[in-house]
């Protein structure tokens, strides 16, 4: 399998070549099935484990692999296995809170390039919904693209696609019937060989339908990828990477089907790119856009520029972020303790040296 059909790109390149030279290749996490990861590599389909240096050397449920990732593995002589090493620096990645012993951030879903916010346009239909959607994709570093699905069931779906627009800024809205084969096409611009696009929605909203209608009959181009059950049809059982007939990748797991993920990276500015320009004209800088004079956000909503509703998601939102921020602060702190000073030192000296890389990375692809 070519890697450049699996996603890889420069920025994989730049972060892979210093293992080149260890007999390491890189692989992509297609299936996580608890401490098991299924594998596609150049030559195949690997099963993979992490290395016991990599579980001692990592401090967080997040470092682990995930569906998405890159990661440097050793295939063993004989076998169609691998160990995992490393982690190839992620471009997003979604995220969850996990409540254990600590609260921890578990990655669900690894370099997505466009994530399909899916909401129905049956009676279920919620801007408020839409925006926290945003906010999450924007957190996570994959481009947005909002799906309304189920256009078959409603027939204001011109005035419902303004309606998302008017929130949803400069982020594509598309809407479809996944039953009736409706506005799929549009979605092709998303679908490019080696694209990996992800859906995120609740429960109902269509997102397997619009899966299988993406598969189309066409299972064989998917089998390389993944194994169809006996019906031929797609589930969602594992946490998977699935090919499309035409080239792209889908990432399909359960736990991006929540509406409750919280990454370390969520705020809610990008998605009310509206609500911070207005903040910026505040008299103050603090401005809490509650009842300071001088406030042009309440001035927005007494002009009638600004809907209140919006304006209370966008405070509401900033709360969650707030405090998962000050969940992962006081994660951080934590860890510092537990951890000794060479590691938190060879810890720094990696952050450099990622950042380096990174630069370097940023510079090379211009
Ligand atoms: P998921 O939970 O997001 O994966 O949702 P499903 O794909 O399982 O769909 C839930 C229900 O909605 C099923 O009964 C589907 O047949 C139905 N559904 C999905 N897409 C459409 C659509 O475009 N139009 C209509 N009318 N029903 C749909
Ligand atoms: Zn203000």
């Amino acid at each position: 399998m070519d890697l450049n059909q699996l996603g890889w790109n420069p920025h994989f390149e730049t972060h892979f070549s210093p293992l080149r030279d260890d007999g390491m290749v890189p692989a992509r996490v297609t299936r996580e099935d608890r401490a098991s990861y299924r594998l596609m590599a150049e030559d195949g389909v690997l099963t993979g484990a992490v290395s016991g240096r990599f579980r001692h050397q990592t401090t967080s449920l997040g470092e682990f692999p995930a569906v998405g990732d890159w990661v440097a593995a050793r295939p063993h002589d004989g076998e169609p296995k691998a160990t995992i090493h490393a982690v190839l620096p992620r471009m997003s990645a979604f995220r969850r809170n996990v409540a254990g012993a600590r609260t921890e951030d578990q990655v669900l879903a690894a370099n997505v390039d466009t994530v399909f916010l899916m909401t129905g346009l049956d009676g279920n239909f919620r801007l408020r919904r839409i925006e926290r959607y945003l906010t999450l994709a924007y957190g996570s570093g994959a481009a947005p693209v909002v799906i309304l699905s189920k256009a078959d069931l409603c027939p204001e779906v011109e005035d419902r696609i303004a309606e998302v627009e008017s929130i949803a800024l400069d982020v594509p809205v598309h809407a479809i019937s996944a039953t009736e084969g409706s506005g799929l096409g549009e979605l092709d611009q998303y679908l490019d060989p080696g694209r990996t696009v992800a859906l995120l929605g609740s429960s109902g909203v269509g997102k397997s339908t619009l899966i299988n209608a993406l598969l189309g009959a066409d299972l064989l181009g998917v089998q390389a990828v993944r194994e169809a059950d006996s019906r031929g049809r797609h589930t969602t059982t594992h946490r998977e990477l699935v090919g499309l007939p035409g080239g792209a990748l889908v990432i399909d797991t359960p736990g991006m089907r929540e509406l409750s993920l919280w990454g370390e990276d969520a705020t809610p500015d990008a998605a009310f790119a509206d609500v911070e320009t207005l903040a910026r004209e505040c008299r103050f800088a603090d401005c809490a856009h509650r009842h300071e004079p001088g406030c042009a956000v309440q001035q927005a909503i007494t002009d009638g520029t600004l809907e209140f509703e919006r304006y209370d998601s966008y405070l509401r939102l900033q709360r969650e972020a707030h405090r998962a921020e000050q969940r992962q602060r006081q994660k951080e702190r934590m860890a510092e303790r537990s951890v000794s000073k060479p590691e938190r030192n060879r810890e720094k000296r990696r952050t450099r040296r990622d950042r380096r890389q990174q630069a370097r990375a940023v510079g090379g692809d211009g």
